[in-house]
């Protein structure tokens, strides 16, 4: 079998943690077929970032270097596309977060080869690579084979793979030619303000909902989630009554979230909301009805006023992590 590749997520000059959780989620896929293990980087300052990639025992990365340092999915297909036509890698690999989704979206169509989305194992069967996907909140799972094409490019949802740490000796280098990929240019990126931590990268996420009462009370959730150095989730119901943006909604209709740890304070359990998170890994709940859903699938259920046990929690983590 050909080579595995592993694409690098560039963010803010610097290569995201995630592409190294699909750096281990690609070596043991190039161990399964036994093929080699390569990258490709492409953004501004691409060699460099190269490294990163070189040290954890890629043997080759391909860099792609452009001169803006803005994310351009149509251009970064581009080049993506043209690579994977020249070189033929048996899979590509890269996060489903909303980069990966943007960017292996766009190539899937320009390329033609077949992608396998947001998976969560990868196996190798015979002359096919069949992966996993968890749908309906993780009550079915979907085993999904590539048509088409001779590269199979896969989406590795985030959380799920270990990120590799360092220990690899370095491979080469291989420049792709990347002028006139693209029709679209970026000339600005803007910052969402007050971004703490990403949802989807999250280890831990503190969600509030409904039984907040009102949008001031959501700063109990904040106090909760800057404490443990979590991000912050919603229900919809609170995003539609505008208590707080539909960027930290949660659910079948926002977003999924995997971390370690997840908090639902004043949510019922809706299943709209459960299919976001009940693949978390522990699950606390505080809802002051015995009997709301979301009881039903938490590891650790509080049947208490959140008015009473938010404080008391946000005191105790932060007594214990010393903040
Ligand atoms: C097509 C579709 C898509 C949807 N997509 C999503 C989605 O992506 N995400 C999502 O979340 N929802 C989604 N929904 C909505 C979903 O069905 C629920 O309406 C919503 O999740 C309810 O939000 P909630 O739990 O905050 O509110 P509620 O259901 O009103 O629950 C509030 C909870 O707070 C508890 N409570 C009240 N006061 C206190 C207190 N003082 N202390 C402790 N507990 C208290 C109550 O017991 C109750 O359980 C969708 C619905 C549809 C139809």
């Amino acid at each position: 079998m050909g080579e595995i590749w592993v694409v690098g997520q560039v963010r803010d000059g610097e290569l995201a943690p995630v592409s190294y959780e699909a750096f281990t989620a690609a070596k043991e896929l190039a161990e399964k077929t036994g093929g080699s293990l390569s990258a490709l980087v492409v953004g501004h300052g691409a060699a460099q970032l190269a490294t990163g990639f070189l040290l954890r025992g890629a043997t080759r990365v391909y860099v792609g270097e452009v001169a803006s340092p803005h994310f351009c999915d149509d251009q970064f297909a581009a080049i993506l596309t043209a690579a994977v036509a020249e070189h033929k890698p048996r899979a590509v690999i890269g996060a489903a977060t909303v980069y990966g989704k943007a960017l292996f979206a766009r190539t899937a169509a320009l390329s033609g080869c077949g992608l396998l989305p947001d998976v969560t194992s990868i196996e190798v069967e015979g002359e096919h690579i069949v992966a996993r996907r968890p749908c309906f909140g993780g009550n079915v799972l979907r085993r999904l084979a590539a048509r088409g094409g001779d590269t199979v490019l896969l989406t590795i949802r985030p959380k799920v793979w270990p990120p590799a740490a360092e220990g690899g000796s370095g491979g080469e280098i291989v420049e792709l030619q990347v002028a006139g990929a693209g029709q679209a240019t970026i000339t600005e990126s803007i910052s969402e303000k007050g971004q703490t931590v990403n949802l989807n990268e999250a280890d831990v996420v503190v969600a509030g909902g409904r039984g907040l009462r009102e949008a001031d009370h959501f700063k109990l959730i904040f106090e909760l989630a800057n404490t443990v150095g979590g991000a912050v989730g919603a229900s919809r119901a609170v995003v539609d009554a505008g208590w707080i943006e539909y960027k930290h909604q949660v659910g079948q209709t926002g977003k999924t979230v995997n971390p370690k740890l997840y908090f639902a304070i004043g949510i019922s359990g809706a299943i709209q909301h459960l299919v976001g998170m009940q693949s978390s890994g522990v699950i606390v709940a505080v809802n002051k009805d015995p009997d709301a859903p979301i009881f039903k699938v938490s590891t650790f259920g509080i049947v208490a006023d959140l008015f009473e046990i938010t404080p008391a929690l946000t005191r105790v983590f932060g007594e214990r992590l010393g903040r």
